[in-house]
């Protein structure tokens, strides 16, 4: 009986330590993974990253804040999203931005075959060059979710992955109001991070409000935007 008590608490911690390896924003198994790019602390300089889409409802209103106050982004976009939308994903591109991929279909792409996996990564890319994107194609997971193979999947392709380390919208007491996502993101925000928010859709409209405020408030402290391409160029380390 106590035998079985001990097995039972190992699977446990081992699926308790899967769980907490597939949702990590800063380790993964294998490949390359940046979350945020060491910099000098005089070098003030952050990407601002985008989630989900293109949509036609919302591109054309944060491309126009981010051409007002001429602040680059990156745009992780999903494959089927951009094929469906590629003259808001075109539209990104000529205005200057970048582009990643972040994935097909949307899936955690964790107990997926290799193939699935391959396809969804692929699909993207080629969506993505159809927009007109040349630059190296950087790769965020949908929820932040990989295990084994999409890392193995990835490194192959040497393709970088990229998450955040300033995520407003995710924080309880601070998602409810574009002000204080705004503040959140000045307050944690340090030379070389990588900020995510989603613009995408109807009920991101918080998020949308709180973009503006966002870019003015680091404006003002000196914070300088770039896309991750240029951050990660300017980092210690490069790619
Ligand atoms: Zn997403």
């Amino acid at each position: 009986m106590k035998k079985l008590t001990i097995g039972f608490l190992i699977i446990i911690a081992a699926l308790y330590g899967l769980w907490q390896l597939s949702n990590a924003r800063t380790f993964q198994v294998a490949g390359k993974l940046i979350s945020h790019v060491q910099l000098a602390a005089t070098d003030s300089l952050v990407a601002l990253t985008f989630d989900d889409g293109p949509t036609p409802g919302y591109t054309d209103e944060v491309l126009h804040i981010l051409d007002q106050y001429e602040v680059p982004a990156t745009f992780f976009v999903t494959g089927k999203e951009t094929e469906t939308n590629i003259r808001e994903a075109r539209k990104i591109v000529r205005a200057g931005h970048q582009l990643g991929n972040h994935s097909y279909s949307h899936q955690p792409m964790i107990l997926k075959s290799y193939d699935f996996l391959v396809n969804e990564v692929e699909r993207t890319d080629q969506a993505i060059r159809s927009a007109g994107f040349k630059g190296e194609i950087y790769f965020r997971p949908p929820y932040c979710k990989k295990l084994f193979l999409l890392p193995w999947v990835l490194s192959r392709r040497n393709q970088v992955s990229v998450t955040w380390d300033i995520e407003p919208e995710s924080v309880a007491g601070v998602n409810d109001s574009a002000q204080k996502m705004a503040s959140h993101t000045v307050q944690k925000v340090k030379p070389g991070s990588i900020i995510l928010l989603h613009v995408m859709y109807e009920a991101r409209e918080k998020s949308r409000k709180s973009l503006p405020l966002i870019i003015e408030k680091l404006k003002q402290k000196g914070y300088q935007f770039v896309t991750v391409k240029k951050l990660i160029g300017e980092g210690t380390g490069g790619v």
